[in-house]
């Protein structure tokens, strides 16, 4: 499926309160995720059941 357009504020905000245990990603900071934006996409499945289905796509790892 087509990936939709992102919705960004323009205000350069933090998405709020997306708590993320993933401290190895770039963007996390104290636990909660810090980036301007996520996308989130299925995982290895065209159709998701469960949340194991699903992934952040954002994610990039430490420098
Ligand atoms: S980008 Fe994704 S993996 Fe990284 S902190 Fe945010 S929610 Fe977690």
């Amino acid at each position: 499926m087509e990936t939709e357009k992102l919705n960004q504020t323009g205000g350069g905000d933090s998405v709020p309160d997306i708590k993320c245990n993933v401290v190895e990603c770039h963007y996390n900071k104290n636990i909660m995720c810090n980036a301007p934006m996520i996308q989130v996409d299925h995982s290895g499945v065209s159709r998701s059941t469960n949340s194991e289905q699903t992934k952040c796509e954002t994610f990039k790892p430490k420098a």
